[in-house]
């Protein structure tokens, strides 16, 4: 089932409601009309006990680590720094062992290296990873060959991918709690230092960072790459909001399909200190994004509020040159600094004539470029990259060579979850063109 297109719930960009004025609280979102992409539960009782137990549970990052993070986006905002994010499209709990961790963490490190070296900046890394579990779909249902209808797989936080295992399932949301735990362990067991340790309790601040000569990549405090996921699941993300901290992630973004103006997801996004991204469609319109960060952003001229904001542009190879100046232009006529971030990867995904999911690493590759230029042309910057990727030898998308240029290859192994992934050579081979296109 196609994720990407068409979206009967995605956002309705002519829409200009006015931003939610009610104050903000971890739980306001439930006042709002609209809750897109909502799990319907059989039993909402257990639904309320698991959140309250989540809730009661220690944070898996911690309020001091979310406020570096945010701290770093800014840099990237203002030129200082770029992002790489990246990771699967949906994670799986059976995914959570060393060798897969491990290797998804050595490719972020090896691009984060890569850009490093090319850009002569600090590469924030930002893994998809540690909580990456619900998924938006574009039909709740699914109807099988034989007519029978059964719940889409929506994330291993709401039910599993297999026809027995569908229904939602409240308690998968605490096994989502765990599994991010485990995976935090792995990450950090599973790190070449990107720098020699430092001695002693000090962890280096952003601007000791940026204003040494350094060129490595920086992981944050004790070199922990930075997790994040779509805050998609809103009884959850709630559960584990603290004050005006999601203690889940360090960065979290909404989806194409649920930053509706007076939907539920911009107004619980909207309170957080956390870095919050927004990716946006091909339908996006100068207008409408910016009342979307009027809404998100109250206070553009706050300093504070510097890269508060990640614009995840997905506009698909063709459309970067046709929509995304007039997106810029307009976000340069306001006070709002956010960080322009690329997702070059799901405005490119494509069904082969089996209906299997793939994207072509050239289309992907194009629409990074295209969209580096488009900003350096209209006088902004890219701040990071996003990519759906893994550190396995997967054969979910096309590249042209052997293995990966035949439709039939892709069965070879295709494992994602959801949507198809860049296998590590072809994740590495995407930043690195990047890079030399950018060098040149
Ligand atoms: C995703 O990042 O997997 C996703 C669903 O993206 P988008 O909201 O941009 O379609
Ligand atoms: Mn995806």
């Amino acid at each position: 089932m196609p994720e990407d297109f068409p979206v009967e719930s995605a956002a309705t960009d002519s829409m200009s409601t006015s931003a939610p004025q009610c104050s903000w609280s971890p739980q306001s979102w439930t006042k709002m009309p609209r809750v897109a992409q909502a799990v319907e539960y059989s039993d909402p009782m257990a639904l309320y006990e698991v959140c309250n137990t989540i809730a009661s549970l220690p944070p898996l990052v911690s309020p001091a680590k979310i406020e570096i993070a945010r701290s770093y986006f800014a840099a990237a905002a203002q030129g200082r720094a770029f992002i790489m994010q990246g990771g699967d499209c949906a994670e799986s709990f059976k995914d959570v062992c060393p060798h897969i961790i491990h290797q998804k963490v050595k490719l972020l490190q090896e691009q984060s290296r890569m850009l490093a070296q090319c850009l002569n900046l600090p590469v924030i890394t930002v893994g998809r990873i540690a909580g990456q579990y619900a998924k938006p779909r574009s039909n709740p249902w699914e109807v099988l060959p034989n007519g029978t209808k059964v719940h889409a797989f929506r994330g291993h936080n709401v039910n599993g991918p297999s026809l027995d295992e569908r229904h939602p399932d409240p308690h998968r949301l605490l096994l989502g709690y765990f599994h991010s735990r485990a995976t935090l362990d792995l990450m950090k067991e599973g790190q070449l230092p990107a720098t020699p340790p430092t001695p002693g309790p000090s962890t280096p601040g952003i601007d000791e960072m940026l204003s040494g000569n350094t060129v490595e990549p920086f992981d944050g405090p004790q070199g922990a790459i930075f997790t994040s996921h779509e805050a998609l699941h809103l009884p959850f993300e709630s559960a584990v909001t603290h004050g005006r901290y999601n203690t889940s992630a360090s960065f979290v973004w909404i989806g194409e399909r649920t930053r509706q103006l007076n939907g539920a997801h911009v107004e619980y996004v909207r309170g957080l200190r956390n870095p919050i991204g927004v990716k946006i469609g091909p339908t996006m319109d100068g207008p409408t994004l910016v009342n979307l960060l009027d809404t998100l952003c109250p206070n553009p001229g706050n300093d504070d509020n510097i890269g508060r904001i990640t614009i995840i542009t997905r506009l698909g190879a063709d459309n970067v040159e046709k929509v995304l100046p007039s997106l810029i232009l307009a976000v340069k006529e306001t006070r709002h600094r956010p960080v322009w971030m690329c997702d070059p990867c799901h405005g490119n995904t494509q069904n082969t004539t089996c209906g299997v999911k793939t994207r072509h690493v050239d289309r992907i590759l194009q629409e990074l470029i295209r969209t580096w230029q488009t900003q350096c042309d209209n006088g902004s910057i890219l701040g990071g990259l996003h990519l759906e990727q893994t550190g396995e030898f997967v054969t979910e998308c096309l590249d042209g060579t052997k293995q990966g240029s035949s439709e039939q290859g892709l069965a070879l192994n295709y494992r994602s979850l959801c949507d198809p992934r860049l296998s590590y050579f072809q994740a590495c081979s995407v930043v690195n063109s990047f890079v030399d296109f950018v060098s040149k």
